[in-house]
């Protein structure tokens, strides 16, 4: 389809857990969003690089350090090669790309392309040839090139694809943020310049969408000038700082900003908290989802199949869950939790006890998302489970191969295992993908998440847990607060602490209130009242399900930025 109206441009995404292409929730919202347009028939063609040689395997060893390994993949099995080849200038050499094409269908739907981009050509030079092998490898350097091929190699492929009418670029993140200097260039050619002004801005603005994915400063590439120079030999970056910089950086975030017409934070504390940080610009919210069908469990979708026939192609119709029956809920349930239980003993020996209520945490391992705030007291925790019900407890998650930080977080995690000896079984399973996310959201009981609030911008997780009936228990921060109903759709922690302003203390009341909820509201609802309990569960696919969904957010997006 080349009169696609949208190109959609991602640093990465996740399609396949075959397919090494993504590191964590920015990839796996590109591919939600990506098959949500096709069932909705938004005319959308997606932009990313290869990864040739992916993110990296998570393997833990017996000191529970982590270890990354290589992870090539069969890219001919998934993608097919595309004829055209387009250039870049990086270093003042031409650099040749190809494209990859991975057709996302789902029946009933358009099929959206989405294209990987390729700098292992033989006419490369040999460093040339691995920009597209590593995603987010290397230094700012290579990091610089890869933003060069993905932004103005991406807009330059399009058109030698035959994409000629599209009428919108969305950023999701700024990685992708030179596509704005490509159209600018495209601009002022067609108008017979050879440099861009205004007039350019404005055109290019009007076609231009933001969505901003971090309010963690450290989050948004900066380049120095003078390595952006080097690069790309631009002398518009310095001339048109205004555009292109902050603090004397070229600043990824600031250039998509000031190209784009509609900006968006991924939920509404989010924006608010974008808002505050960059106070000229007028930045609105559209809360994340993630793909319905893909994220329910077989379980539960034969379930839904059952007692809500079209929920797949309507996702709002899954409203009407709250009229099934609580013990067909519970049934089903079990089925998703003995799923995860089969892939624990396969991975690892150990019996999950199906009767035993399970707390399951798995996300990126680094600071602000406080993975081992669960285990910060693990006496309290035993005295816990002694006093008010067993407890099981499934961790999974990465570090980036540059933060020691998250690297000792997951080795303190998983020492406490020993700690926690007979009282509470626990475990960490490696390389969580995919297919490990679709196990684990849909087969604990409870879904644990414990960022320090405002940063996390919005958290996918939680939503794929409510489509399969699991409930919260999370800081009050992303998605969550628009999410949560206190003992309705799950617990909130720490909803008291917000006067904590000392990191310490405020680690303190969070773990403390996390603590106070398990053991005085949810182990005694799970124990004693399973009915109730049960009752939370279908909240979560009714009033929850029914709404964090792609469906509803690509909605958003065509109402309020793409054909607005
Ligand atoms: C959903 C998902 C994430 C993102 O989860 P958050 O709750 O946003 O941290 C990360 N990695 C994988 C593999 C996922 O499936």
């Amino acid at each position: 389809m080349n009169n696609a109206l949208v190109a959609y441009f991602t640093m990465e995404i996740a399609l396949d857990s075959a397919m090494p292409t993504y590191a964590g929730g920015l990839g796996v919202l590109a591919g939600d969003t990506v098959r949500s347009a096709a069932e909705l028939k938004v005319p959308m063609v997606a932009m990313t690089l290869l990864h040739r040689k992916g993110y990296f395997r998570q393997r833990i060893d017996d000191s529970g350090w982590q270890r990354e390994e290589p992870c090539d993949w069969d890219l001919e099995k998934h993608l097919e090669e595309q004829p055209p080849r387009v250039s870049v200038s990086i270093e003042g050499r031409t650099v040749s790309l190809r494209a990859w094409k991975c057709e996302v269908k789902v029946s009933g739907g358009f099929q959206v392309p989405v294209f990987f981009l390729d700098s292992d050509l033989p006419e490369n030079s040999t460093w040339d040839r691995t920009l597209t092998h590593f995603l987010y490898g290397g230094d700012a350097f290579y990091r610089i090139c890869q933003e060069v091929i993905l932004g103005i190699g991406g807009v330059r492929m399009l058109r030698a694809l035959g994409h000629t009418t599209l009428a919108r670029f969305h950023m999701n993140e700024g990685h992708a943020a030179l596509l704005g200097l490509e159209l600018l260039d495209e601009s002022a050619r067609n108008a017979g310049r050879r440099t861009f002004n205004g007039e350019d801005i404005e055109s290019v603005r009007r076609r231009c969408v933001f969505t901003t994915h971090t309010p963690v400063a450290s989050g948004h590439d900066q380049f120095p000038l003078d390595l952006v120079t080097r690069v790309l030999g631009r002398d518009e970056v310095t001339a048109m700082h205004e555009i292109f910089c902050h603090d004397g950086s070229l600043n990824m975030t600031f250039l998509a900003l000031n190209l784009s017409h509609y900006v968006n934070g991924v939920a509404k504390r989010h924006a608010e908290t974008s808002r505050l940080m960059f106070g000229q610009h007028n930045i609105d919210s559209i809360t994340n989802g993630v793909h319905a069908a893909t994220w329910t469990s077989p379980p539960f979708q034969s379930l839904f199949d059952r007692h809500i026939p079209g929920w797949r192609t309507d996702n709002f119709s899954l409203r009407f869950a709250h009229s099934l029956p609580l013990a067909e809920i519970w049934e089903t349930h079990l089925a998703a939790k003995q799923l995860l239980a089969g892939r624990v003993a396969r991975e690892t020996g150990l019996v999950l006890d199906p009767n035993i209520l399970t707390l399951g945490f798995a996300r990126r391992a680094t600071a602000y998302k406080r993975n081992d705030l669960l285990v910060s007291d693990v006496e309290r925790l035993k005295r816990i489970a002694s006093n008010a019900g067993p407890l099981q407890i499934v961790y999974g998650g990465k570090a980036h191969p540059n933060d020691h930080q998250g690297k000792e977080t997951i080795q303190r995690i998983f020492r406490v295992k020993e700690w926690l000896g007979k009282h509470i079984t626990m475990l960490y399973l490696p390389d969580y993908d995919l297919d490990l996310a679709k196990l684990m959201t849909a087969g604990v009981d409870v879904w644990l998440n414990t960022p320090q609030a405002p940063l996390e911008a919005s958290g996918t997780s939680g939503m794929k847990a409510a489509l399969n009936g699991v409930p919260s228990l999370s800081v009050l921060d992303g998605w969550w607060i628009e999410g949560w109903i206190e003992g309705e759709t799950g617990w909130a922690i720490g909803e008291h602490c917000t006067v904590e302003r000392d990191t310490a203390n405020r680690n303190a009341c969070d773990a403390t209130s996390l603590y106070d909820k398990l053991e005085h509201v949810i182990l005694p609802m799970f124990y004693r009242d399973r009915n109730r309990f049960t009752d939370v569960m279908r909240h979560c696919i009714s009033l929850n399900g029914s709404f964090f969904n792609t469906q509803r957010m690509v909605s958003q997006y065509v109402i309020k930025a793409y054909f607005e």
